[in-house]
């Protein structure tokens, strides 16, 4: 059987070179085959039944959910800490637990929320089940859960490669301060938000036909505020009883200020979210449109995103007096992305079914949120209403003719309107439970993830706690 390694670009032309003999093929953008003898430049690490990329909402609760099963499981992340989005990008409230205030997602992603709040770090928003918490309790509860689980770590090292031998992967390779490594296992998941694994795999991805994606936003911490005023106590929480979040009496006075003429760079919301400290709130409003996978445009969106985060600062301190004295405490460890590659699987989510609520046989989570489309340019947000809470089936994690990889979180096959609901943190949370699962039923079985007994997952997910 021919074996090919992929690579990410950078990462191909040096191995190459430390490979004399073997030859460099480009594959595609920001992707590149290697064939010869590269099992020296990246000595085996581990072997594992389950290895799951990327250590966010998604990935970390697969990992726990596969090795709770008895599988041998590792986490390769590049940060230092797990939680994705909630840590990484101060992305907050988790959204949403529950429909109508009844709960629709269950098992290890609400373990984890109760697990959270125990400590302290976090508080339950009713009807909706939004959560809020503290960025460093999130960081330090999903640490000890993975850990008791006996998940093995691989912090602050980056997925750049993938050894394949016809469609199943072999082996990933990583890099860290070690240098290059690789990892063996029987199932691996894609939980990197942008389909990292899947993409060096060649797992078609879902085409970008209207050439849109939805904004950036680097989120921010800011302190010195008045938390205990009006104004922060109507909007800094997210239950839902008083209508939207959006903080509408500082959104009216930043646009009218724009159509006066003030230099003020477009802006999504503004939502202030609870850190659950007072004098703090993280701030979600800066956007900018950008391609997250593509590093000089990202890191471009970046800079202009760091700007604005103090021109914004600027702006709340001059006009509100619930701010006249804040400033950033912290700036998140990178933008935030809500939108990037998405496989195309043996099921594509759709809007409408989404929205209508259509159960699948293979249906393994579910969906509260609205379905939530912010504008690329300018500040606009399309909202689509449930009609009641959505259903995720299993062949939207799976690729047909890819037998050992499963894709979790933000990078599943659905389009991009059922993606704008499905992208929030308790989903994630849902479909990456179902795909650690999984991800064991296919290793026990020895079958591709294809023929696992869906309906023996189902009821393996209910009995966990799952609504499915
Ligand atoms: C501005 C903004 C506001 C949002 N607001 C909300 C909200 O209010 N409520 C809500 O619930 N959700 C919200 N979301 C959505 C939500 O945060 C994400 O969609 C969700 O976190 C996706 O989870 P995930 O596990 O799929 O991916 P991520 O959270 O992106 O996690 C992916 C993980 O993989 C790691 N990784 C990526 N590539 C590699 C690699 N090559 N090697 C190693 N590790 C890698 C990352 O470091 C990260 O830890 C928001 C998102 C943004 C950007």
């Amino acid at each position: 059987m021919d074996r090919r390694l992929f690579l990410k670009g950078s990462a191909a032309g040096a191995l190459a070179l430390a490979l004399a003999p073997a030859k460099l093929h480009s594959a595609g953008p920001g992707r590149a085959t290697l064939t010869g003898d590269f099992s020296k430049a990246a000595p085996e690490a581990g072997q594992y039944d389950v290895v799951v990329c990327g250590g966010g909402p998604s990935g970390f609760i697969a990992a726990i959910a596969a090795a709770r099963q008895g599988a041998k499981t590792a986490i390769i992340e590049r940060y230092g800490f797990l939680g994705g989005m909630a840590t990484m990008g101060y992305v907050a409230p988790i959204s949403e637990f529950a429909f109508a205030g009844e709960r629709v997602i269950g098992g290890i992603p609400w373990e984890f929320v109760q697990r959270l709040e125990s400590m302290g770090g976090a508080f339950v928003e009713w009807p909706k089940g939004n959560v809020d918490f503290d960025i460093e309790l999130y960081k330090l509860c999903a640490q000890r859960m993975v850990l008791e689980a006996g998940v093995d770590l691989y912090m602050h090292s980056s997925l750049i490669g993938c050894e394949m031998e016809g469609g199943s992967v072999r082996r990933v390779v990583i890099q860290n301060k070690n240098g290059l490594e690789s990892l063996r296992a029987g199932v691996f998941i894609d939980a990197t938000g942008d389909g990292d694994l899947a993409q060096l795999a060649g797992v078609p991805m879902q085409s970008n036909s209207d050439g849109e994606l939805q904004p950036s936003s680097f989120c921010f911490v800011l302190s010195g505020v008045d938390t205990d005023s009006a104004l922060l106590t109507r909007y800094m929480y997210h239950s839902g009883r008083r209508g939207s979040s959006e903080c509408k009496p500082v959104r009216e006075k930043l646009l009218a200020l724009k159509a006066a003429g003030a230099p003020i760079p477009d802006f999504g919301g503004p939502w202030f979210n609870s850190v659950m400290h007072r004098g703090s709130v993280a701030v979600n409003i800066t956007r900018t449109a950008t391609d997250s996978t593509d590093n000089r445009n990202f890191t471009q969106a970046e800079c202009r995103l760091r700007e604005d985060i103090f021109t914004f600062t600027g702006l709340l301190r001059k006009h509100f007096k619930e701010f006249a004295g804040c400033y950033v405490s912290s700036c998140a460890p990178q933008a935030g992305i809500r939108e990037s590659r998405r496989i195309l699987g043996v099921h594509t989510v759709t809007a409408e079914e989404y929205v209508a609520g259509e159960h699948y046989p293979d249906s393994i989570s579910r969906g509260a949120h609205q379905i939530d489309m912010h504008s690329s340019k300018g500040s606009g947000q399309v909202l689509i209403k449930l009609k009641q809470a959505a259903y995720v089936p299993y062949r939207a994690l799976i690729a047909p003719g890819f037998p050992n990889l499963i894709v979790s979180g933000r990078c599943i096959s659905a389009d991009r309107k059922a993606l704008a609901s499905l992208r929030v943190q308790a989903s994630c949370m849902g479909i990456g439970q179902a795909a650690g699962l999984a991800a064991v039923r296919s290793v026990r079985q020895g079958c591709a993830v294809q023929d696992i007994d869906t309906a023996a997952l189902t009821a393996q997910l209910r009995e966990l706690g799952a609504f499915v």
